[in-house]
């Protein structure tokens, strides 16, 4: 099939160099020039594990190509929008400006039975907006709202093998004929067992913004849990392990830190409450406003936690922090934990650097203010405290005694509870983790 992806970026990418994995003929199509000039040349423009072998191999076949031309859709009979719906400034809806500037110019290219497939995360409601800007365009052609689930460093994997397949069509029925479309492009997960659920519109936009605001809640049950465990001495991790052995409740996702971060699950909690209260439905989600609030909170506890590990005052005291991007395998630094405490850290009079394998550059951009240092050997020497805030594995297998003798200080604040503290403490540090003793 022919086919037109509409953005780009960590979603957009991914989802090209997969399509044309799949056999697709795929023309991606971006505003930013830089961006389109790295991927023409096989180039991951950020860091996303298998990407850039993945774009090499599949360029070599000319199924894959990229421009800024969106005439470039033209002849395409799929476009898939996958451009970004960021939080407002100053608000906390979502700003659907791109969403409508991408349909806007795809419009002048779309033919009677094309497909146009939304996967961006957006406020419900918007899918059925856009059908009716497009049908008053185009009446025969279509569209579907198939909202995305990857993980940013698994991002390729997820979209090969996604969990599950989620189309919403403008009458909910399995019978719609955008249905057998998406299954042509499709047909490979399909048919290696990929559940497909066929919803309506607003039923399929809710499912995304339910998933994150699921995983939201989890992560802040948890960070909740540690803030009790803190107070009475008790271990959230041991906690966790028990709680987790139900299947009802599940292991994973109850990893208590320093919280959540990145470029989706803070915008969309938050665009969510907004929409629902635009729909008159506020109450049904006040719960979110607590689970926002939790995550925010244990940033400060980490600040203060490396005033009490550093004798009281930040002062002077020279701060390195383990990792920038807002989770490992990612050079994604939107709304990092990592980089947010650190300009906290830095705003009260610590001296910080940052170290990370993948996403200083990034980091550089939105915190100048803040020393980086790439060799962690660099970062770390004469260091008064170490903060582990993104759980890289290199991090995680750092050696206690090799690192006791660059650093000022032996001390550590594992802000992911990922290091062994008993291990750290036999080599003299004086570690501390969120919620345990
Ligand atoms: P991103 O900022 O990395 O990419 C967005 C891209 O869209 C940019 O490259 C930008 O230049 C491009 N763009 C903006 N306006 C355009 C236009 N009019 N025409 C063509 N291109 C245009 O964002 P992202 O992380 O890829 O997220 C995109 C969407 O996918 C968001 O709605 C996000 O919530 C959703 N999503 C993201 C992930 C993820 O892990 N990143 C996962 C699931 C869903």
């Amino acid at each position: 099939m022919r086919i037109s992806v509409i953005g780009c970026g960590y979603l957009g990418a991914v989802h090209a160099a997969c399509m044309a994995k799949l056999g697709h003929e795929v023309v991606g199509i971006d505003v930013d020039e830089r961006k389109i000039s790295s991927l023409s040349a096989a180039q991951a423009p950020f860091f996303e594990p298998g990407l850039e072998e993945l774009l090499k191999n599949v360029q070599e076949t000319g199924r894959l190509s990229f421009t800024s031309d969106m005439s470039a859709a033209a002849g395409s009979s799929v476009h898939f929008i996958c451009v970004g719906t960021p939080q407002k400034k100053g608000e906390n809806g979502a700003d659907l400006r791109y969403v409508d500037a991408a349909m806007e110019t795809l419009l002048p290219h779309v033919r009677p039975g094309d497909v146009v497939v939304g996967k961006s995360t957006v406020p419900v409601g918007t899918a059925a907006r856009l059908a009716d800007i497009l049908s008053e365009h185009q009446p025969e052609a279509h569209l579907v709202w198939n909202p995305e689930f990857l993980r940013e460093g698994h991002a390729v994997t997820d979209t090969l093998s996604p969990d599950r397949l989620v189309y919403g069509v403008a009458d909910g029925s399995e019978d719609h004929a955008a249905v057998s479309v998406l299954d042509e492009v499709y047909a490979s997960p399909l048919a290696d067992g990929t559940p497909r659920l066929v919803t309506d519109h607003p039923t399929a936009e809710l499912v995304k913004a339910a998933a994150n605001s699921f995983l939201a809640t989890k992560i802040s049950f948890i960070n909740a849990m540690a803030e009790v465990c803190e107070a009475a001495g008790a271990d959230v991790t041991r906690l966790a392990d028990a709680i987790g052995m139900d299947d009802r409740i599940g292991r994973k996702f109850l990893n208590a830190g320093i919280g959540f971060g990145g470029g989706c699950l803070p915008k969309d909690i938050r665009a969510f409450m907004a929409r629902a209260g635009e729909l008159g439905a506020d109450q049904a989600l006040t719960f979110l406003r607590e689970v926002d609030s939790i995550n925010m909170r244990r940033r400060t506890r980490v600040v203060e936690l490396t005033r009490e590990l550093c004798g009281g005052s930040l002062l002077g005291q020279r701060i390195t922090v383990l990792g920038a991007a807002f989770k490992p395998e990612s050079d994604d630094v939107r709304d990092s934990p990592a980089l947010s405490i650190a300009a906290q850290l830095q705003l009260q009079g610590a001296v910080v650097t940052v170290t990370d394998p993948k996403a200083l550059e990034n980091a550089a951009k939105r915190f100048p203010e803040l020393q980086y240092e790439q060799a962690i050997d660099t970062a770390i020497a004469g260091a008064d405290a170490l903060l582990l805030l993104t759980e890289w594995q290199q991090y995680k297998e750092l050696d206690p005694y090799e690192v006791g003798s660059s650093v000022a200080s032996l001390r550590i604040l594992d802000g992911r509870n990922v290091l062994d503290a008993a291990k750290w403490r036999a080599a003299g540090w004086q570690f501390r983790g969120l919620g345990r003793p």
